[in-house]
């Protein structure tokens, strides 16, 4: 704790301010005890930081010159401009201890020597898929990258070559599975056996659990972490809790490199142990991205009780429990309202006015978008708009939704950006009813 002030204190531009702020010195923190004298950091800070000081901003210890002697890989949030998405980059040193933190979490998971992992998910710029491939790569466990295949060849991937853990989004594992149903492939006799589900809630959602079980005939685990603050695995899933079928999954929290605190949304201060309130997480480790008191903004109740499986580690109950914030997540991947406005706007061939509905349908989101067309470009057919507004949209937001072009002037007019996004997916559980 007392180390990654000072590194803090001493490398960081940022935190440095936040500290004489807070009217802290260079010797303020010598143990956990003095974590509530350390003022917490918001995600919106670090955006208006990337934003004050492009590219990277000054929350991140890293020189250039170490990032070009031993950075190890670019990572950013979904967004579509220079400024809507934040940027992180990783050292070598970050990688291996993903890689560790990773395998420690998967080994509880079950995964083994002697297990194949297929990774369902595209490779790009998220930090959830990484820390699975290099954690299997710690393990000595072989991997088939499932990145740039469709699901039919994922499909043939696992009939022909028998991987037996399986990882993607709780949402894509269903969609797989019913898919490999309608080509005649039964996700039941396949050689599946556990999958390591990441990216969205769902492996700790006892009905989206269920469903996964009974699909597939396998165990699912929740893989989750935060991109900011907890890279690999915050959490592992309890080997032993996890068998139960009925109810929320609790998750043991890596208490030994990250500080969780639940804390009373308003006021900031420590709820009694057990009891809900919002996620504060402190990452003790990273060379390029140490951060103490990020608000991750999700529901937790922490407990301290014994566990039945022996692990000494604090308790999630029923793990994490969606978030506090306007976050939307789709199929896994994270959208600001904005990031989205700023995409389908920066289209040429769309007018000012559009509509974004999310719907949930069979077991995946559904992303309808209505459009109109601009009078600037109305030479152009609908086909062709439409077509190059999707694969714009499909570049930009990663998500392939479904297109309506309407007359220009037919949509309602509205100033208020709630009322271009209507989400009728069902909420998460969350205590507080928000
Ligand atoms: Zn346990």
């Amino acid at each position: 704790m007392a180390v990654a002030y000072r590194y803090l204190w001493e490398c960081s531009r940022f935190y440095r301010r936040k500290f004489e702020e807070a009217g802290l010195g260079p010797d303020s923190v010598h143990s956990v005890d003095d974590l509530p004298k350390i003022p917490l950091t918001h995600r919106e800070e670090w955006l208006e930081d990337q934003e004050a000081n492009p590219p990277w901003g000054t929350f991140s210890p890293l020189r250039d010159e170490d990032w070009l002697e031993r950075g190890w890989m670019f990572f950013s949030t979904s967004g579509t401009t220079a400024k809507s998405p934040r940027v992180f980059r990783h050292t070598t040193f970050d990688r291996d201890i993903w890689g560790y933190l990773g395998a420690r979490g998967l080994h509880s998971m079950g995964i083994r020597n002697g297990d194949l992992a297929i990774l369902c998910f595209s490779y790009g710029t998220s930090v959830g898929f990484w820390s699975m491939h290099y954690a299997l790569h710690h393990m000595g466990v072989p991997l088939i990258s499932g990145g740039g295949a469709n699901t039919e060849r994922r499909a043939m991937f696992i009939q022909n070559y028998r991987p037996t853990v399986l990882m993607c989004t709780p949402s894509y594992v269903l969609y797989m599975g019913r898919k490999m149903e309608a080509l005649g492939i039964s996700p039941r006799e396949s050689s599946i056996r556990l999958i390591c589900a990441s990216g969205e809630p769902g492996a700790c959602v006892p009905a989206t659990k269920k469903r996964v079980e009974e699909l597939w005939g396998a165990e699912i685990h929740d893989h989750f972490g935060c991109t900011e603050v907890a890279m690999p695995p915050l959490g592992y899933p309890c080997s032993h809790l996890v068998k139960r079928k009925d109810k929320p999954v609790d998750s043991h929290l890596m208490e030994d490199v990250y500080i969780p605190e639940a804390l009373d949304p308003q006021t900031y201060q420590p709820v009694p142990e057990g009891q809900p309130g919002v996620l504060v997480v402190s990452n003790l480790y990273s060379e390029a991205q140490p951060i103490l008191r990020y608000v991750m903004g999700d529901w937790i109740a922490i407990s301290t009780e014994p566990c039945e499986c022996g692990r000494t580690h604090a308790r999630a109950v029923g793990g994490l429990r969606g978030r506090n914030d306007k976050l939307i997540k789709i199929r896994g991947l994270l959208f600001f309202p904005a990031a989205i406005e700023d995409a389908i706007r920066s289209l040429p061939e769309v007018g000012d006015e559009f509509r974004v509905e999310l719907d949930h349908v069979g077991d995946m989101d559904q992303v309808k978008v209505t459009i109109e067309p601009s009078p600037q470009t109305a030479e152009i057919s609908d086909r062709e708009r439409r077509a190059k507004v999707v694969e714009a949209l499909k570049g930009t937001l990663g998500l392939r939704v479904d297109l309506e072009v309407v007359p220009y002037g037919s949509l309602p007019r509205s100033k208020f950006k709630s009322d271009r996004l209507t989400d009728r997916r069902p909420k998460l559980f969350n205590p507080h009813g928000e």
